[in-house]
């Protein structure tokens, strides 16, 4: 089965990194795109340069705050208006705290799971039904692979990021047969705007060698979605990762990454306080 990305396609955080990547990539095979995320100016950019490289597709601009369920309802009927029907959904837009859980801030936990979980989840929920009353379509999440992993620093992330895993998985078994795909994307680290809002204290940048593109993590994604995978972990450094993450029993992980939480709650409370 190949889904439909010759046909509608929406993508949320259009606006940079994966997001925006996806939206390139599937520009010249699709029909129409919509391009949701927060930041107009960056969106309008993009579909100028959408419509300048491929002049037969429909772009709508749909500027919105998916943790707003007015807008996102707003943006729904905007594009059954103009477009009738979505044929492939791409949950991607989210966002990543590190802080040790009694050390952070709910508003952003909160505003949090609002976007990586809430919108997620209603987004799926008014379109999928349409796909299998028509019997085609398909929803490819961006998730990640701290959706396969624990450790310490992020809880309230990697809770939804669990979320969106056992989601999507769940999804796809529920929707066997009627026609709609259903992928997700777990990614490592990813050149993008991401590491910068996450809060890192640490100081520490992230390894070269484990970092991948945008255009990288876009392509793959969109070729496991097209196989009509499950499960994509793109990038052999963070495949790799996985794979021996899979391969270590439970209680193992949680001694090595219990190993790493004192030394994060120093350097957290250290930065917290200004200290050098
Ligand atoms: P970016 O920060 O570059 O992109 C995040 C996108 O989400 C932006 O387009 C942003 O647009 C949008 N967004 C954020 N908040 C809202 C909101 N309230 N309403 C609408 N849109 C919103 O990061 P990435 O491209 O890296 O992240 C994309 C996805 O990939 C995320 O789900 C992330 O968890 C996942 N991921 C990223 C990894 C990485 O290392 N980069 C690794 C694994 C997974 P705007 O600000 O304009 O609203």
């Amino acid at each position: 089965m190949r889904p439909p990305l010759e046909g509608v396609v929406l993508v949320t955080g259009a606006s940079s990194g994966i997001g925006r990547a996806l939206a390139r990539e599937v520009a010249p095979r699709c029909s129409a795109l919509v391009l949701v995320a927060r930041r107009k100016n960056e969106l309008e950019a993009l579909a100028d340069e959408l419509r300048a490289r491929h002049p037969k597709l429909r772009v709508l601009v749909a500027p919105c705050d998916l943790n707003d369920r007015a807008q996102v309802d707003e943006v729904l009927l905007d594009v059954q208006r103009e477009f009738g029907v979505v044929d492939v959904l791409i949950n991607n837009a989210g966002f990543g705290d590190m802080s040790l859980f009694d050390l952070s801030d709910w508003d952003r936990n909160q505003r949090m799971i609002d976007l990586n979980v809430t919108a997620l989840a209603y987004l799926t929920h008014r379109l999928v039904g349409p796909m299998v009353t028509r019997g085609r379509g398909g929803i490819l999440n961006i998730s990640s692979g701290f959706g396969l992993a624990f450790l310490p620093g992020f809880a309230t992330y990697i809770a939804t990021k669990h979320y969106v895993t056992g989601f999507t998985e769940a999804l796809r078994l529920d929707l066997t047969g009627t026609g709609v795909v259903v992928t997700q994307s777990c990614p490592g680290p990813v050149a993008t705007e991401f590491a910068s809002h996450t809060g890192n204290f640490t100081g520490q940048e992230i390894p070269s060698i484990l970092e991948i593109s945008a255009e990288q993590c876009a392509r793959e994604s969109l070729r496991a979605f097209e196989l009509d995978r499950a499960l994509v972990v793109p990038g052999v450094v963070a495949w790799v990762l996985m794979f021996l993450n899979d391969l270590t029993p439970r209680p193992i992980r949680r001694l090595l990454m219990a190993q790493a939480a004192p030394h994060l709650r120093q350097l957290q409370e250290k930065s917290r306080a200004g200290a050098p």
